[in-house]
């Protein structure tokens, strides 16, 4: 593919980063949890007010009906600038555009995009992760609401969330994968308790929920009964995609970061360690450039949701060898609290091959649906050829 920008893609890359400076200096994120989600809160309503987020979607879904190669055009100038990301759960939106009513996606996308209302995703349970369809939260019907009951585990950010993507079990007569349905849920809803738990980062990234007969209005299912799996298959391969959670707008912001303490001798280090950070810029390059090509493809209407555990591979590898070279760049100032923005995201960095399906899952997901590799070989090979 050609990854030069078009007449069109030059001048929308010309005005947002006219935009973005217009914006300087940018505060550092904060690194207290409530005072980052309302700094970053407050970055998404003004890139969204000025026309910055969700530029693919289309436009009467609050977008600007622009093709998909746009997102890695905001992220690459947003992260060549330095300036924060957008707000990273771009992978719900897009499943709400996909497979919510129409009443649906007017009353949810647009707080959205704005960052007014933010949300978590129900997936994960104590007995389900990697294998996802063994959840045991139920929703009954029960006339014109199901009750749901049941326990989530690993759900990010969800005490600062308005809504929660649940994935519950509606159907328990059908087949496994059938018998699963997504919802919108409240998440102050009576009978719904979020009891969140402190990380190694210190932060109170996650929460486990309970739900204890909670009543959920047939109305925020989301597409039919029995269908969930499918959304939640949807969900997580857009959770892997890294232009949907806007992180590689966050890795180029630390690279910029680095290359400018390096280059102005305030990090000193020795050449091994500067070269694995030349390679760390490279393989977040080698990122920007496939998700171009995924996001390309998508605006084809060609690639498989699948091609995304790539992307999610790519991913996990730059963010652990940038955040690794980055602590060893900062050294005892990164554990002394001097870069205290370094460890955290060091700490956050071994997280990334555990969310949105761990690294081993992802292998397998490229080795058999996209390679086409046996599940497991049937038996051994009967002769075996030993070079000599
Ligand atoms: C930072 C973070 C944020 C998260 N946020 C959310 C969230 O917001 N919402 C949500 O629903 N969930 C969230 N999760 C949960 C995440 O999706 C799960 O942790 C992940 O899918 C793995 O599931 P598990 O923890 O149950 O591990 P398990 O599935 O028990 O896996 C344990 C280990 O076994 C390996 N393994 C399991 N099955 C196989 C297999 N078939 N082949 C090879 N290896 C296998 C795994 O790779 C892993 O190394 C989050 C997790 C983290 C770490």
């Amino acid at each position: 593919m050609d990854f030069a920008d078009s007449p069109q893609e030059a001048e929308f890359r010309r005005e947002l980063r006219a935009w973005i400076d217009a914006q300087r200096p940018f505060p550092p994120v904060p690194a207290d949890d409530d005072e980052r989600v309302e700094y970053l809160s407050d970055w998404q309503r003004r890139l969204y007010d000025a026309g910055w987020v969700a530029v693919s979607f289309p436009e009467h879904d609050g977008g600007r009906g622009l093709p998909a190669v746009y997102e890695a055009i905001v992220l690459d100038e947003l992260g060549a600038a330095g300036a924060p990301p957008v707000w990273h759960y771009g992978y719900v939106t897009r499943v709400i555009q996909m497979y919510g009513s129409a009443e649906q996606r007017r009353r949810f996308l647009a707080p959205a995009f704005r960052g007014e209302e933010r949300w978590c995703q129900g997936f994960s349970e104590p007995g389900a992760g990697s294998d996802l369809s063994a959840i045991s939260t139920r929703a009954r019907l029960e006339g014109d609401h199901y009750v749901v009951s049941g326990q989530k585990v690993w759900t990010s950010e969800a005490h600062w969330a308005k809504w929660c993507l649940l994935l519950a079990r509606s159907e328990p007569d059908r087949r496994r994968h059938d018998s699963l349905s997504c919802f919108i849920v409240p998440v102050d809803s009576p009978g719904l308790s979020v009891r969140p738990f402190r990380q190694i980062t210190g932060s109170l990234e996650f929460a486990e929920l309970f739900f204890d007969e909670v009543r959920v209005p047939v109305s925020m299912r989301i597409g039919e009964a029995g269908s969930g799996w499918r959304i939640a298959m949807s969900t997580v391969a857009f959770e892997r995609g890294p232009a949907d959670v806007g992180f590689i707008a966050d890795f180029r912001r630390v690279l910029t970061h680095l290359e400018r303490e390096v280059g102005e001798g305030r990090l000193r280090a020795a050449p091994e360690v500067l070269s694995r950070l030349v390679w760390a810029g490279i393989e977040v390059e080698a990122l920007r450039l496939h998700v171009l090509s995924t996001l390309s493809r998508r605006a084809r209407g060609v690639g498989a949701e699948d091609e995304m555990s790539i992307d999610k591979v790519l991913m996990t590898r730059a963010d652990q060898n940038l955040a690794h070279v980055a602590v060893d760049l900062t050294g005892a100032g990164a554990l002394t609290g001097q870069h205290p923005s370094i460890l955290h995201q060091y700490m956050w960095s071994r997280a990334a091959s555990v969310y949105g399906g761990s690294a081993q899952i992802q292998r397998d997901i490229i080795a058999t649906r996209l390679l086409g590799l046996p599940r497991s070989s049937p038996r051994p090979p009967e002769t075996v050829q030993v070079a000599d």
